[in-house]
């Protein structure tokens, strides 16, 4: 078929052939219908039952390019009037003929869309425009000009002649129009199919039997019991089919009402005239019966090809993809399962099938992954979680899900939920392991080697993230820092040499680390001073603390000859505060200091409060 580019371009001796072709053909066969109309109009007492040059035209129209359909027209025209003139009719009535059906086919020409096959014609919304425009406005507008045109031309009575002509016009559009289109596109050709054949053959058959049947009988009234087979034949076969059956209907109904057979001589009817419109009326009835059922089903069946490609790609995409691909209902049972997680989780499909995911969740991650489902169906957004999950021999691998909502219409709010998963355990594994290393090597920066406790670095830092978030915490706002310094620990040394100095070191460590609460926070300060922040703590209970770690340590009775003391003891300066809005370590540190060297200038051996103003 020719494309629209052909319009761009100028004309050239091939598209003046093509558009000699075109109107060529559109005349042959107007010609050749018009005589055909005319002769079913003489065997029906010059009643047209159907006028199917019009059809042809319109359908001829709508499937070519917009520069092809000049020619058609002139084609149809021609075609029009010499079949007229050589019918016998004057040049004047030829003209008016030829002129009102052209006005009819322009008009439904402006008003429907191009289309390339008759299975576009019948999508719902515009199957309504051509039932519409083809059926009702051109048939219309053309029997009104015909009216106008030969007025002293036909034998009846005008308004009967306008209906005559407005339905015989209405169904040779809707009936032809679509035959036309399905010629030209080759969809008829679907008939051939062997798939369609034994199918369509057998309903067109029975159309065809059911019809004969009662027309070729004018005993009973049994005119429609030829709708079933006509709705049987829509629901199952092509548009084609369908068209074909009604032209069936048609081509054996009349001819038998014409001989004087058929249901439409016991009704009542008078005239040839009123059972040619019986009959007109009937086949419109069918008409609205048949099409809508076969848009309907065409679209159906469109559908279900969509759906079918759509569900063939997800399984592809996810039968191919390198993640698992998971369906789960809202209530986290599982729907489908890609095949690939039987190498990830070890299970088979079906083992997984009717499986609820929280049996194979670690207790810690149900909760987590619960939540993500909850917002995913909630929020309908994506949720990313990392949880582990239980392989089929029992051990656990860390995977991360991508969770989306796959709601079954706009207001499911209960809706299934596709995972992603993909196996995170070597990643996940080898992250804890680095996590640990940075932890061990932060704690060996931030560890006293020989003492184990925190060193000065880390005490500085924590001491002012404490003291800053004190008034915040809600506890009671006040604290304790102890500086606690062994006596004469230099005689100790040059005494008992470095090594049991260390050793001592170590254990007043240890008794410092055991007298007071884990809350608190203790740090070797450097050389043989130690520190400790007693949080939230009264001065009393800060009193109590150093005196007992002082008392625990003299009673070690650690040997000690160049003291006075005779063993190893220690000094203990006390600072107290609860104004934690205003104060800072260094005052405080200081303030400490000052009143461990009071305990030191008062003997040694003895834990001191300082009681000065802490901002001097
Ligand atoms: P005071 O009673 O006034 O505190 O006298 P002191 O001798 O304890 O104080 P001084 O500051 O004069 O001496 C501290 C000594 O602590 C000096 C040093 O040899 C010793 N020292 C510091 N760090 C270490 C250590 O890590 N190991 C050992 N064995 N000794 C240390
Ligand atoms: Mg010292
Ligand atoms: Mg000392």
């Amino acid at each position: 078929m020719d494309d629209d580019r052909g319009q761009t371009l100028t004309a050239t001796p091939i598209d003046t052939r093509n558009q000699v072709r075109v109107a060529t053909i559109a005349a042959t066969a107007s010609f050749g219908l018009v005589v055909v109309s005319g002769q079913l109009k003489t065997m029906a007492g010059e009643i047209v039952a159907v006028w199917i040059a019009a059809g042809y035209l319109l359908g001829h129209l709508l499937t070519v390019p917009r520069h092809r359909k000049a020619s058609v027209l002139v084609g149809g025209f021609v075609g029009n009037l010499v079949a007229n003139l050589l019918g016998g009719e004057s040049l004047y009535v030829s003209l008016s003929f030829t002129a009102c059906g052209l006005i009819e086919v322009c008009t439904a020409t402006l008003l429907l869309p191009q289309v390339h096959s008759a299975n576009e014609l019948i999508v719902p919304r515009i199957l309504l425009r051509f039932v519409i425009v083809a059926g009702i406005f051109a048939p219309l507008i053309s029997g009104l000009a015909a009216v106008l045109l030969l007025q002293g031309v036909f034998t009846t009575h005008p308004f009967s002649s306008f209906s005559n002509w407005v339905i015989s016009d209405s169904l040779g559009l809707l009936i032809f129009t679509p035959v036309t289109i399905n010629i030209i596109s080759g969809e008829w050709r679907s008939f051939l199919q062997p798939s369609n054949r034994g199918k369509s053959l057998g309903l067109l058959s029975l159309v065809g039997c059911v019809t004969a049947l009662i027309f070729a009988q004018s005993t009973h009234s049994l005119l429609y019991w030829v709708l079933p087979p006509l709705a049987l034949l829509a629901f199952h076969a092509e548009l084609s089919t369908v068209l074909m059956g009604i032209l069936i209907c048609i081509s054996i109904a009349v001819p038998f009402t014409v001989r004087g057979a058929g249901p439409l001589w016991l009704n009542g009817f008078h005239t040839m005239e009123e059972r040619i419109l019986a009959l007109q009326v009937f086949t419109l009835a069918a008409l609205s019966i048949a099409l809508p059922i076969t848009a309907l089903e065409v679209q159906r069946n469109r559908l279900l090809v969509l759906l079918r490609d759509g569900q063939r790609q997800f399984r592809t995409l996810a039968e191919y993809t390198e993640e698992v691909i998971l369906q789960l209902g809202p209530d986290g049972v599982f729907q489908y399962a890609s095949p690939r997680v039987t190498s990830v989780l070890g299970f088979s499909v079906s083992h997984l099938i009717g499986a609820d995911i929280s049996g194979l969740l670690h207790r810690d991650d149900v909760e987590r992954v619960q939540l993500a489902m909850r917002e995913a169906a909630s929020a309908q957004s994506n949720e990313s979680v990392q949880y582990r999950i239980r392989r089929r021999d029992g051990s656990l691998v860390w995977v991360r899900s991508f969770i989306a909502a796959m709601p079954m219409g706009p207001r499911d709010d209960n809706p299934s939920l596709l995972f992603t998963l993909r196996d995170i355990d070597e990643h996940v594994l080898a992250q804890q392991q680095r996590e640990a290393e940075r932890r061990r090597l932060e704690d060996l920066a931030y560890i006293d080697s020989l003492t184990g406790l925190r060193n000065r670095r880390y005490f500085d830092v924590e001491f002012a993230r404490r003291l800053m978030a004190m008034p915040e915490d809600g506890g009671d706002p006040m604290m304790a820092v102890l500086f606690i310094d062994v006596d004469y620990f230099k005689q100790f040394n040059d005494r008992f040499g470095h090594q049991r100095g260390d050793e001592c070191l170590r254990t007043v460590a240890k008794h410092i680390q055991t007298g007071i609460r884990t809350v608190d926070l203790p740090a070797r300060y450097g050389g043989e001073e130690f520190v400790v922040v007693l949080k939230e703590c009264s001065l009393a209970l800060a009193t109590r603390t150093a005196e007992r770690i002082r008392c625990e340590i003299e009673a070690l009775s650690i040997s000690h000859d160049s003291s006075p003391f005779g063993k190893v003891t220690v000094s203990i300066g006390i600072v107290h505060t609860t104004d934690l809005e205003t104060i800072n370590t260094a005052e405080l540190l200081r303030a400490a200091d000052a009143a461990l060297y009071d305990a030191k200038r008062l003997g040694r051996n003895r834990v001191f409060h300082w009681q000065g103003n802490l901002a001097a």
